[in-house]
């Protein structure tokens, strides 16, 4: 009984290694991933992030059972995927990044072959649901050859839900989709979300995890090179800059700005770059004030999640002069 009480992570993975091998099999032609440790909570909107060829599919992928892991463990809503194979793959639904339809099958016929697939008997089937959910309708009896990319996302989507799976994950969903579609495609994200859904989704848009995303990964070269909460992730970069803009021309800068650095973008504003954790605001401020110039305008910027994953994913490149 008490078992039952205690609430397994959705996605649990330990020292996951994925070493893809050549043709002749005994090269490697590429370590993807590089011993990867992360759980995501129940609940959850997790983001994984990173640049093109970071691992993100391949990562997914395993999960999925599309590749197969060279070591590590992998659990899935508590089940062991390689001992727990049938349910771990119950407790999912994955929506890979490529798009694969067979081009003969209408999206009704699309779904339902899928629910059969899991094993989801014809009484339990939601196929219209789905379909209706994914605003897909008007094409539900059409050849998914002659829809819109758009929409075949979508039905990518509906057949990664047919067995109603606790855990939804999403392999770049809006990778080349306009923007009207992204927004829907969010909007369903938050709602299954809302109802219960744990959401892992991959992508190389940093605004997409920002809006979505509860906690991100960052994924570098095979590597979780950074995991945690938004706030957190900004908080590393320990940098803010202050723009002011006087209302006259200055035409040589008073000597006592020189020790706050300033940067002079024009004869009117100058920037100062500071470090929120070690310099005190007002004091930056009074010494400003204290050259007696009339300030019109102040401005701040704050790190954006851009910066942050630059400045991890691009750490350890050589810097071109
Ligand atoms: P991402 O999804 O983050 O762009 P991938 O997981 O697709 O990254 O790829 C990670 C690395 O593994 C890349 O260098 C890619 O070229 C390589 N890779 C992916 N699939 C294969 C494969 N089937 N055989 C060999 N190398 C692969
Ligand atoms: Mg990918």
């Amino acid at each position: 009984m008490h078992n039952d009480l205690i609430i397994k992570p959705a996605i649990e993975v330990k020292n996951l290694e994925k070493v893809y091998l050549a043709k002749d099999k005994k090269k490697i032609q590429k370590t993807a991933l590089r011993g990867i440790n992360l759980t995501i909570n129940q609940g959850e909107i997790f983001g994984l992030l990173g640049p093109n060829g970071a691992g993100k599919s391949t990562f997914i992928n395993i999960l999925a059972g599309l590749v197969i892991k060279s070591k590590g463990e992998v659990n899935i809503n508590g089940f062991n995927l390689d001992t727990n194979v049938r349910e771990a793959r119950q407790s999912i639904g994955v929506v890979p990044q490529e798009l694969t339809l067979d081009p003969f099958f209408s999206p009704e016929d699309s779904l339902e072959l899928q629910a059969g697939m899991y094993g989801v008997r014809k009484k339990n089937r939601k196929t219209k649901e789905i379909l209706s959910a994914l605003k897909l309708n008007d094409v539900a009896k059409g050849y998914a050859r002659r829809m819109s990319g758009g929409m075949k996302r979508r039905l990518m989507v509906g057949k990664a839900m047919v067995h109603s799976p606790p855990i939804l994950v999403l392999d770049e969903p809006t990778a080349g989709v306009d923007v009207e579609l992204r927004r829907h495609l969010w909007e369903m994200v938050q709602e299954l979300n809302k109802k219960g859904t744990t959401i892992l989704l991959t992508t190389h848009y940093i605004e997409e995890a920002e809006k979505l995303c509860d906690r991100i990964g960052i994924l570098n070269e095979g590597d979780l090179v950074a995991c945690d909460t938004k706030d957190k992730l900004l908080g590393l970069i320990d940098k803010k800059e202050l723009i002011v803009k006087f209302q006259d021309q200055f035409t040589s800068l008073p000597k006592s700005l020189n020790e706050l650095n300033p940067i002079i973008l024009d004869n009117k504003t100058i920037k100062f770059i500071y470090q929120p954790s070690s310099s005190n605001f007002q004091s930056i401020l009074d010494k400003i004030n204290s050259c007696k110039l009339n300030i019109i305008d102040l401005e701040i910027n704050e790190t954006d999640l851009e910066e942050v994953f630059l400045s991890i994913t691009q750490k350890n490149k050589p810097i071109n002069l």
